[in-house]
């Protein structure tokens, strides 16, 4: 079917102007058909997954569907609370009068989603714009197929149609929407794509959230439970969509004299985990594509790091496997420590002492996410100060991404904007801001003629001088 780009967004503008997509009603009844499509379609949605990237049964529930009932859930018990003009103090200044915030939605908003997380990343942005309030577009990723096609199908049947849409599609696709006037783009991918949306956003001051991706580090200190940061740093890599993920760690920092004994944890639950042969193991996503499987095995095959892997390394070309691999002391101009990995691949870089780790993450650009294993306390308080990052997270990784009460989004090359939990209704709103006044308390040193008396009242008022002001009043 043929994308009428400008008859879509004219139906969208109308039922937005109707204010129909405003009331508290429609926006929980959208919410609720949400919720009702992860309860009636867990199976078809497992399956959507299970052929774009073979994720296990396991992560797809967890990370994908009850994330996304989690979020659901969160804004139904809030909506109310978060719609309600927020009463602020006023001052002197404009007194007698009182103030709020409004929170008013965008209007009409685009979601463009990435494929790794293909259903959680399409529909969480879209749980922003309607419990702000918005009409919102969904263009779901290409690359996972079969989760766009049933999230054109699902939202098709359950939503609001007449506010709610999605568009499939690639390259010509995206750059027909992005060719309209929205009133706000939510990007998840990676950086090159999101400076295509922000220059065609430009043209139109259209707001971006960008959320993008980046070598999110992990620092090992001794002293520690390696056993249990071992396991905590697999479930983030290996355990969440075979290191296809934002917040996946990218690489290891860890002083010279402990990189022997984590690698031997690394390998020991490795192995207990996914067996002695990973890639025959079903509890690990595929590589979404045969472009991404070569340009991991294009990083494996770099000069630069031969010899460098102390496990892992094989790989199943015909069903898109790589094996959980790590790699030791790789140099810093090799190709895996010069772009985002974003597979199972895993340097460690070694340092003499715990805190140049601190300068090593610093000279990169700042990543989505940086984690940190320690007991040290000061080791904490300064890479909490010193590392500049989307999120932080001490003593495990990934788990930031669950707490609805803190922002997720990155910094600089990782991006701009923040959202769950609350901060995903305020990515979709705009802050109105509301002084109300009566007719009473008019001030006359407002208005011209301007006098030296009126000077010395305002000044004394402005400064907050109670006695000039007295004296201003008495005329003295
Ligand atoms: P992708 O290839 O699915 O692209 C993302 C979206 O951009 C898709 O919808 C695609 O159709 C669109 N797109 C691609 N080329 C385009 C073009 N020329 N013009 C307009 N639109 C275009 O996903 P990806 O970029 O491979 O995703 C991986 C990246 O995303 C990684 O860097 C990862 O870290 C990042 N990511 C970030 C988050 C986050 O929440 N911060 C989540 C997931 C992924």
């Amino acid at each position: 079917m043929e994308l009428n780009v400008v008859g879509m967004m004219k139906e969208l503008r109308g039922t937005y102007a109707s204010g129909k997509t405003k009331s508290y009603e429609w926006r929980v009844s959208q919410l609720r058909a949400l919720l009702k499509i992860a309860d009636h379609h867990e199976k078809e949605i497992t399956e959507a997954l299970r052929s774009d990237l073979n994720k296990p049964e396991l992560e797809s529930f967890v990370y994908e569907i009850a994330a996304m009932k989690s979020s659901l859930q969160f804004a139904l018990k809030q909506l109310k609370k978060w719609m309600k003009p927020e009463k602020v103090k006023t001052s002197l200044t404009t007194f007698p009068s009182s103030g709020e915030i409004v929170s008013e939605p965008l209007g009409v908003t685009l979601v463009i989603s990435a494929w790794n997380y293909p259903f959680l990343l399409s529909l969480d942005p879209v749980i922003g714009a309607i419990t702000a309030g918005n009409a919102v577009v969904l263009k779901p990723s290409e690359i996972a197929p079969a989760t766009s096609a049933l999230l054109s199908k699902l939202l098709g049947e359950y939503m609001d149609t007449s506010a709610v849409k999605v568009v499939e599609g690639s390259v010509p696709e995206t750059t027909a929407l992005l060719e309209q006037k929205w009133d706000k783009i939510f990007y998840t991918g990676n950086g090159r794509v999101g400076r295509i949306v922000l220059a065609a956003a430009a043209k139109h001051l259209t707001p971006v959230l960008l959320e993008l991706g980046g070598k999110s580090p992990v620092v090992i200190d001794k002293n520690i439970n390696l056993k249990v940061a071992a396991r905590r740093i697999i479930a983030g890599k290996w355990g969440f969509n075979n290191g296809q993920a934002c917040v996946a760690p990218d690489y290891l920092i860890t002083t010279k004299d402990c990189a022997s004994q984590l690698v031997d944890a690394l390998k020991s639950e490795l192995e207990a985990f996914y067996g002695k042969d990973p890639l025959k193991s079903d509890d690990l996503s595929r590589i979404v594509n045969s472009n991404h499987f070569n340009r991991l095995t294009n990083l494996l095959d770099d000069n630069k790091v031969s010899g460098k892997i102390v496990h892992g390394g094989q790989r199943d070309e015909a069903n898109l496997k790589i094996a959980p691999t790590i790699l030791l002391e790789v140099p810093g101009d090799s190709l895996v420590m010069n772009e985002e990995i974003f597979g199972p691949l895993l340097p460690i870089l070694t340092v003499n002492k715990i805190e140049d780790s601190i300068n090593v993450i610093n000279v990169r650009e700042k990543p989505l996410s940086a984690y940190l294993f320690t007991n040290d306390k000061r080791l904490k308080e300064e890479f909490i100060r010193n590392v500049s990052a989307g999120g932080l997270v001490v003593n495990d990784t990934t788990l930031h991404l669950a707490e609805h009460s803190l922002p997720f989004g990155g910094v600089g090359e990782s991006g701009m904007g923040a959202y769950h939990g609350k901060f995903s209704f305020d990515a979709f709103s705009h802050k109105k801001a509301v002084l109300q006044r009566s007719f009473a308390g008019d001030i006359p040193a407002r208005y011209p003629p301007y006098t030296p008396g009126k000077l010395k009242f305002l000044k004394a008022l402005l400064n907050g001088d109670l006695i000039g002001l007295i004296r201003a009043l008495i005329g003295w």
